[in-house]
């Protein structure tokens, strides 16, 4: 199963539950390589200057730093992906590595939200800095200011989350990524979300809509 959407739509949010409930492995590109950056490794450094400036990392690094993911035992009964193709030829090597392993795409739940929504939501998204738990200063505040209500760690703004980067962040999306809702389209494997419904709305709506295609597909 594929998230796809704008960044701020809701992506790791639902994601992250779909994964729970389905006992699936959860592959988020953005977390890898955030993690990579925090720990200096060599893929790190050579990622922090595109995500700082909103840009997509190069596709040789994204498909070095999945492929091994994608293709080990855990993934082996299916895996959810967030951030992950990014641009069509991103979803060629998906396809390819899918079809290689005789297994195959479920789904791609497209959670949609306007422009001026996003910037909103993402200017005020806070994240712990052990976990990467997510909160937003006015709709899901933690419990106690600058603190995670999980893991008591600090709260901070992603650096891509400030101002000036999700701009160029928001082009990025509508120049490359964008082009993959044709994409599935034609495939038949898009579902479309309103991402501006509250968290449990949408996640009701994935819910229903991935319990329909299991009784229909026995996924
Ligand atoms: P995200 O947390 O998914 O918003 O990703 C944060 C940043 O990581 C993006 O703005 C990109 O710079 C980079 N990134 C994450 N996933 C990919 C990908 N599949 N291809 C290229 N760059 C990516």
């Amino acid at each position: 199963m594929i998230f796809l959407g704008p960044p701020g739509a809701g992506k790791g949010t639902q994601a992250t539950r779909l994964a729970k409930d389905f006992s699936l492995p959860y592959i988020a590109t953005g977390d890898m390589l955030r993690a990579a950056v925090k720990e200096g490794s060599e893929l790190g450094r050579a990622a922090k200057e595109h995500m700082d400036a909103g840009r997509l990392v190069p596709d040789e690094l994204i498909l070095a730093m999945i492929a091994e993911r994608l293709e080990a035992e855990e993934t082996a009964h299916g895996f959810i992906l967030d951030g992950f193709p990014r641009n069509p030829a991103q979803a060629d090597a998906l396809g390819d590595t899918v079809d290689r392993s005789e297994r195959r795409l479920a789904v791609v739940l497209l959670i949609e939200a306007p422009d001026d929504v996003l910037v909103r939501r993402i200017s005020g998204r806070r994240v712990c800095v052990k976990n990467d738990h997510t909160y937003h200063v006015d709709t899901d505040p933690p419990k106690h200011e600058g603190m995670c209500d999980q893991d008591g760690s600090r709260l901070v703004q992603r650096d891509d989350d400030k101002p000036e980067t999700v701009r160029a962040r928001l082009e990025t999306y509508h120049e490359q990524t964008e082009p993959l809702v044709d994409y599935y389209e034609q495939r038949g494997l898009l579902r479309r979300f309103d991402g501006t419904r509250t968290p449990a709305d949408v996640g009701d709506r994935i819910r229903a809509t991935v319990a329909t295609l299991r009784f229909e597909e026995a996924l």
